[in-house]
């Protein structure tokens, strides 16, 4: 049995006990697997630092010292044992009085370990003296730490009384080598549990150094001979033992930059290869035809088509000629026209006798989906029709025939779609608005609904930008079409944030646009739709603006949130959009597509509660018609400095694809909004989508090349890369259902 293969609990210093601790913490059940766990950052303990010098924008230091006092404390700091030189330089321990159960007290002539509190340690470098403190680990630490010796403490200093002190520093005795000392010494990830276990971070150390010492002359490589060259990578053994224990940062940044690109680069290849594999595979509808309807309702647009729409729907027809089956992300900002393009792209499904769905993920969407779209679609013959939750009995009875016999080319919906038994005569599309809403079951439900077992071709479409190496990774094997700029005529939204001092002027500033005839938005949080507390706030809201723009001075205000019946949501959204309520007080199901071009102001409340592209979503709903937009963003008292942060770059920038990438940067891209992702799918061990996106443009085009040349890696030079492809973390992303 190879070394690699061989239990961590074998290694010495570990045990069962410490091993299912390092199982259950970190996943760690091999050698292997330890030489693979690496280090998150490094501390560069070379030098040494002067107790004078230290000052509290440190984050940690590392000094060298000779013990100079030793007080051990008891309960309530009395004083159990002090050592330290008297006026002599004679060194002289005193004990100190330990009051025993019953009250008598008595000198011991033995320390009372049990009842020690705390140890603090005076140590001095000739520059200055400091304390060190322990709460824990004191008798061994009292032993080790006698007066007049010396050593090397590393730890984070910290202010207490005017002086600076460290609490559990690092103690190492000096000339001792090893790996904790001198140079580079990485930093692992742990826990409580794990420090509590007794694997702290000097363990760990010492448990990567034996197992490299074990088993690294039989790591092999895993990228081929030609690719390390042409890289100028270097090779896997070296880069193992240097991202543990760098020999100098030059050998660090080698290391780090072969581990990243190589984790980088098998993802990418798995994903391009599933793409090449399915579109060999999947059969696709073949639709060579663009169709009178098509040419019907583009020649009757009131405005001309944008260079970037344009350039879309061509990269859709291509695909839908083409054989194969389309499975595309549409990405576009907030109103660049994407419905358009979904219309156009139904009417080619129509021109070649195909029918197509476009699916919403709300009820108030697909309405106004359906509004729009039959509005394009009068000039052309198609029937288009709306099925929704709502749908009464006899409409969906007379929905379903129509699909059925293929009368109803272009069908408008939300989940009912899927999850009523519809069957199409025929369909040959399906658009899927604000993906992110979608579930992955439901989408590859409509896969079931293609004609004779062929599948639909599938747009689907976001308005969540999705920062572009998020996209490379999530949607590897989909293509991905982005829709960069806007119709002519948007103005940009002026941005401000402002505190409760500013309300009336805000107020005031509402009516001013209200009486240019322009109207409101004003968004509540609601996080979660069922808390009591923002419910509250919402109300609270509403009343405080009916008060302050009254019935009796001509103001109408509408009000829609979660709680209420989808009748009564759209009937208020209808009058808000019709222009018959001037205010919209809402909690967020105005987020999603909602178009009204005359409202020209959004009051976004709590605005530090709201994540970045939620904000970015919201403001998008002004600055569609009027002369001049404005967004105001109100925030609490309470705003923290990470919201201040997002609430400053929503004043700064407007481009949805620059906010995304700095959420992604602020939160990590598993927590990236919109994709739903409460974990990547996939674990990276090293390298950081949000980091280090170049090197993820460069790890793909060596996978999309070495494809390209080799599509099934079946060259005797790709042996080791389909080998490594064959291995279990390769084997889930299987997207090409569409996720
Ligand atoms: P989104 O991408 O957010 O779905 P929409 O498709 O709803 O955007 O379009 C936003 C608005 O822009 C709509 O009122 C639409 O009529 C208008 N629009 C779309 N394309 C163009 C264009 N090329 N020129 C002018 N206006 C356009
Ligand atoms: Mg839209």
């Amino acid at each position: 049995m190879s070394e690699l293969s061989t239990s961590i609990q074998y290694l010495s210093g570990v045990g069962p006990k410490r091993a299912e601790l390092l199982q259950r913490e970190l996943g760690l059940g091999t050698l292997s697997d330890l030489i693979h766990f690496y280090p998150f950052r490094y501390m560069d303990r070379s030098g040494l630092q002067r107790i004078a010098g230290i000052d509290s924008s440190l984050a940690s230091v590392q000094v060298r010292g000779r013990v100079v006092q030793v007080t051990l404390y008891g309960p309530g700091s009395t004083v159990l044992a002090q050592s330290h030189y008297d006026a002599n330089g004679q060194a002289v321990t005193v004990l100190g009085e330990v009051k025993e159960r019953g009250g008598s007290g008595k000198t011991g002539d033995r320390l009372h370990f049990n009842a020690a509190k705390r140890l603090s340690v005076i140590v001095d470098d000739g520059s200055g003296r400091m304390e060190m403190v322990f709460f824990k680990g004191i008798k061994w630490n009292y032993q080790r730490l006698a007066l007049g010796s010396e050593f090397i403490f590393f730890g984070k200093p910290q202010e207490f009384n005017g002086r600076y002190n460290m609490v559990h520093p690092e103690v190492d005795a000096p000339q001792q080598d090893g790996p904790a000392q001198g140079g580079l010494t990485g930093v692992y990830p742990s826990t409580e549990k794990l420090k509590n276990g007794g694997i702290t971070g000097k363990v760990m150390c010492r448990l990567e150094s034996a197992a490299l010492a074990l088993c690294l002359h039989e790591v092999t490589e895993t990228l081929p001979e030609y690719l390390i060259r042409e890289l100028g990578l270097c090779s896997l053994q070296y880069a193992l033992k240097n991202i543990h224990f760098p020999s100098d940062s030059y050998a660090l940044e080698k290391a780090t930059r072969r581990l990243k690109f190589e984790e980088l680069f098998f993802l990418q290849l798995s994903l391009l290869k599933q793409k090449y594999v399915r579109s060999r595979a999947e059969k696709g509808l073949e639709m060579p035809r663009v169709g009178t309807d098509f040419h019907a309702c583009y020649n009757s647009l009131p405005y001309s088509l944008t260079g970037a729409q344009q350039r879309v729907i061509k990269e859709i027809r291509a695909d839908m000629m083409s054989g194969h089956q389309m499975n595309r992300l549409l990405q576009g900002d907030v109103g660049s026209g994407k419905t358009m393009v979904a219309v156009l792209s139904c009417l080619i499904a129509v021109g070649n006798g195909y029918q197509a769905c476009i699916m919403a993920p709300t009820e108030v969407l697909a309405q106004q989906h359906f509004a729009n779209i039959s509005k394009y679609l009068a000039p052309t013959s198609v029937k288009c029709a709306i099925l929704t939750g709502a749908s009464s009995v006899r409409e969906r009875r007379e929905i379903h025939a129509g699909l059925e016999d293929g009368s109803i080319g272009i069908i408008v919906g939300t989940h009912a779609l899927i999850e009523d038994p519809v069957r199409f005569k025929a369909l040959g599309l399906a658009v899927i608005d604000e993906q992110h809403r979608f579930g992955v079951d439901q989408r590859s439900r409509l896969w079931a609904k293609g004609p004779d077992g062929v599948p639909p071709h599938v747009l689907v479409m976001t308005a969540t930008p999705i920062p572009r190496t998020l996209a490379m990774t999530l949607y590897g094997d989909l293509d991905v079409s982005v829709i960069d700029e806007m119709p002519p005529g948007r103005k940009p939204v002026q941005t401000m944030c402002i505190g409760e001092s500013k309300r009336p002027a805000m107020y005031s500033f509402m009516k001013k646009e209200i009486a240019a005839g322009r109207q409101v938005f004003v968004v509540f949080p609601m996080i979660f739709e069922s808390e009591k507390t923002d419910m509250q706030n919402l109300e609270r809201g509403y009343e405080d603006i009916i008060a302050r723009f009254p019935l009796s001075e001509g103001y109408k205000i509408a009000i829609v949130h979660g709680q209420q019946s989808n009748e009564e949501k759209n009937f208020n959204m209808a009058a808000f959009a019709a222009g018959r309520a001037q205010i919209l007080v809402s909690t967020t199901v105005i987020e999603v597509g909602v178009d009204v071009p005359n409202a020209s102001v959004m009051v976004i409340e709590s605005a530090q509660r709201f994540g970045l592209s939620q904000l970015h979503q919201l403001r998008g709903r002004v600055g569609r018609g009027a002369d001049k937009s404005y967004c105001i963003l109100v925030k609490d008292v309470k705003t923290s400095k990470e919201a201040q942060h997002r609430l400053d770059l929503m004043c700064q920038t407007e481009n949805g694809f620059d906010i995304a990438e700095e959420d992604m940067r602020m939160r990590g891209p598993g927590d990236l909004e919109g994709t739903q992702q409460s974990g990547l799918p996939f674990n990276l061990s090293i390298a950081s989508l949000a980091k280090d996106g170049r090197l993820l443009e460069e790890a793909r085009g060596v996978a999309s090349h070495v494809l390209d040349a080799d599509p099934t890696l079946s060259l005797p030079q790709n042996e080791l890369l389909s080998r490594e492809l064959r291995k279990d973390k390769y084997v889930f992303r299987d997207y090409s259902k569409i996720s």
